[in-house]
């Protein structure tokens, strides 16, 4: 018999939880980035979520910064403050990877399946508890949305809605 009970499911949840309070009450590159050479907006108008997010891309598609500013809530704040800890230093192709891979596991878990692109997604993997709550997936999206936008040099806002 197991002498020792811990749930480690549970634990982890918890460990994601602070994660993504940690992010939220103290986002990362929670600026302006005057050096940005591609920028876009997102908009979650369910819940008022409104984010800019700012990237630097060099000579060799290497997003060398990321910021973003905005208000919004927790956990669109969290998510954004992890994504730009995680795109810099990516390739522009790599952050489109992350881009594909952090949506299709919050959008479609059943049906996506996660490959390896080269890039350690452990921290975002804190998002995926979202994915118990479906009205704030869009949140968590939300800063990944305009990334993708960014970086492909789409639209200058992209909106949920
Ligand atoms: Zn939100």
């Amino acid at each position: 018999m197991n002498a020792v009970s811990i749930r480690p499911a549970d634990e982890m949840r918890d460990l994601y939880r602070e994660l993504i309070l940690d992010h939220a009450r103290n986002p990362r590159h929670f600026h302006k980035l005057d050096a940005a050479t591609h920028t876009a907006e997102g908009i979650n108008p369910l819940c008022g979520d409104k984010l800019r997010l700012y990237v630097a891309v060099d000579d060799n598609d290497v997003i060398t910064a990321a910021a973003f500013e905005g208000s919004g809530c927790a956990i669109s704040v969290a998510s954004a403050s992890l994504l730009t800890d995680l795109v810099t230093g990516l390739s522009k192709q790599q952050a489109l990877d992350c881009f594909a891979e952090v949506t299709g596991r919050l959008t479609a878990p059943d049906e996506y399946e996660s490959r390896d692109i080269g890039v350690n997604l452990d921290k975002i993997r804190a998002l995926d508890g979202v994915r118990d709550y479906p009205s704030r997936v869009k949140c968590a999206t939300l800063a990944w949305h305009a990334l993708s936008s960014a970086v492909r040099g789409q639209s200058d806002t992209v909106s949920t809605e």
